[in-house]
């Protein structure tokens, strides 16, 4: 394809992509294929000759689309949004221009300092404590990973090396350090609550560290609380066991909790900055997006006392995937961990320490140039445009539980809508009906393709899971799918 071709195929391409987002709403929402759908439809082999521009992009319409699920979608109310946008495209398509691995800061000068900048940005509009700023007091600063996953188990990469390099601090090098030094690493655990996404056990997996949890409750909202935290944590060393680092969660995946932050601090207070200090780590992936409003700012306060965040941009912030958005209150820490200084990695630049070289601060060597999305968006947007879109997603869940309460004959709230998640259970006169007229109901919504929404099962409570915060999603979508609910349920019990 010459640059010729590359116009003409590009701007059809531009053509399709926009009338597809117009009529976003004509598609069943889930796929509707078996699986294995795909391979009798495309050959055996790839082809020898190239192909025509117009026999692939054919293909998109006839063969890809039936295998895809809408999630840009107004019925899209399942797991968390995972949101696009215009501006987003575009910088993806002049990140895909700038193509390159981009692991020093001399590979592309921008790639860098704007990443930098960025997330310094979104750090303020986030109302950050200061030291996760790049120029704050215990240099901190921002990187973008391209998953929460990712964020969490190289910060724990990070909390490892923290708390063993401290605990053997007062030994000499040699033998006897490292001797110790393995030993604490079998001694190690991390830490979640019962509520913790699955990345905190998984990075605990991969690292072959112990992974416990820290009991949650219904009385107390699902939120881990600091008296929980010290009982685990006494339960732990009675064992003889090293709890080094700990997930605190703003808004669970299941119902959107918070965890008291102000109370693990507190619990944790006596080990700051002494050996044993445990590094605290704040999963906001999802609901981090709500701090940009002023009255969800209080909730960033404590995470002063904490080592480390992240929010996905890419979930409900309008920016594509895969963007995730990590800040460390010390860099230094990441540095250590994960630096390597091969003689092909050296220059000036990096030998001299004038620069950031963001592959100290992941996982992967080369990366993404992934702020140039986030800098579109925030400025397309504007804090304001972003707030009115965060806000919207919040007054469609209040709006939907609203219905849902006028009906106590039909629906229980099971946990009021917060940040967009409401989640709800069909009555009935026993824990048993409960669950099993809820699985019915949820079966029966996602079967009809009009709408795609998940489950959960916490507790042993089966509860609907609804998430409100897709840009499409409007008053009226909620509207439809009350109206659905009430159908089914009222269908369903007819029926029994
Ligand atoms: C979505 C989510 C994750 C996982 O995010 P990935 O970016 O897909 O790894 C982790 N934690 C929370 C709280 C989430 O909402």
């Amino acid at each position: 394809m010459d640059s010729q071709q590359f116009r003409e195929a590009a701007k059809a391409a531009i053509d399709d992509i926009a009338k597809y987002y117009d009529n976003i709403s004509d598609h069943r929402v889930v796929a509707d294929v078996e699986p294995g759908y795909l391979r009798p439809l495309l050959p055996a082999s790839a082809p020898l000759e190239g192909e025509s521009w117009d026999s692939i992009q054919a293909d998109i319409q006839s063969k890809i689309l039936p295998g895809i699920t809408h999630w840009q979608a107004p019925g899209f109310m399942a797991f968390f949004p995972c949101s696009s946008s215009y501006p987003a495209a575009i910088a993806e398509m002049y990140s895909n221009t700038f193509n390159g691995a981009h692991f020093n800061w001399i590979c592309s000068p921008a790639v860098t300092e704007l990443e930098t900048i960025v997330m310094d940005w979104l750090a303020q509009a986030l109302g950050l404590p200061e030291c996760f700023l790049s120029g704050g007091p215990t240099h901190g600063g921002g990187v973008l990973h391209g998953s929460a996953s990712e964020a969490i188990l190289t910060v724990m990469v990070a909390a490892r090396d923290k708390y063993i390099n401290e605990a053997t601090a007062h030994l000499p090098e040699g033998e006897e350090k490292e001797e110790e030094m393995w030993r604490l690493r079998s001694k190690l655990v991390a830490l979640g609550s019962e509520g913790t996404h699955s990345s905190t056990k998984k990075a605990a997996q991969v690292l072959g560290v112990r992974f416990a949890t820290v009991p949650i409750s219904e009385k107390e909202g699902f939120t881990m609380t600091g008296e929980a935290l010290a009982t685990k944590l006494d339960e732990l060393k009675a064992k003889g066991l090293e709890p080094f680092y700990l997930t605190a969660t703003l808004g669970t995946t299941d119902v959107c909790a918070v965890d008291d932050f102000e109370g693990i601090s507190r619990t944790l207070a006596p080990r700051v900055g002494k050996p044993g200090e445990i590094w605290v780590h704040v999963d906001a992936a999802y609901a981090g997006a709500a701090l940009l409003l002023d009255e969800n700012k209080p909730l960033a306060k404590p995470i002063a006392n904490f080592h480390s965040f992240n929010l996905n941009p890419h979930k409900w912030m309008l920016t594509t995937f895969d963007c995730s958005a990590v800040w460390v209150r010390q860099r230094g820490h990441l540095i250590n961990a994960l630096s390597i200084k091969p003689h092909y990695l050296r220059n000036q630049y990096s030998d001299n320490e004038l620069v950031t070289d963001y592959r100290d601060w992941q996982i992967p060597l080369g990366r993404r140039f992934r702020s140039l999305k986030l800098w579109f968006v925030l400025r397309a947007y504007g804090i304001r445009g972003l707030q009115a879109h965060i806000q919207s997603g919040i007054t469609l869940g209040e709006s939907l539980e609203a219905k849902l309460v006028t009906r106590p004959d039909l629906f229980i709230i099971f946990t009021k809508a917060h940040f967009g998640l409401v989640t709800f259970r069909v009555s009935g006169d026993s824990e048993e009906k409960i669950n099993s007229r809820s699985q019915k109901l949820y079966d029966a919504i996602n079967a009809s393709g009009q709408f795609y929404l998940t489950s959960t099962v916490v507790k042993d409570h089966f509860a609907i899971r609804v998430c409100t915060g897709v840009a499409t999603v409007r008053e009226e979508t909620i509207q439809k799918l009350f109206d659905l609910l009430v159908e089914t349920t009222e269908g369903q019990l007819k029926l029994e």
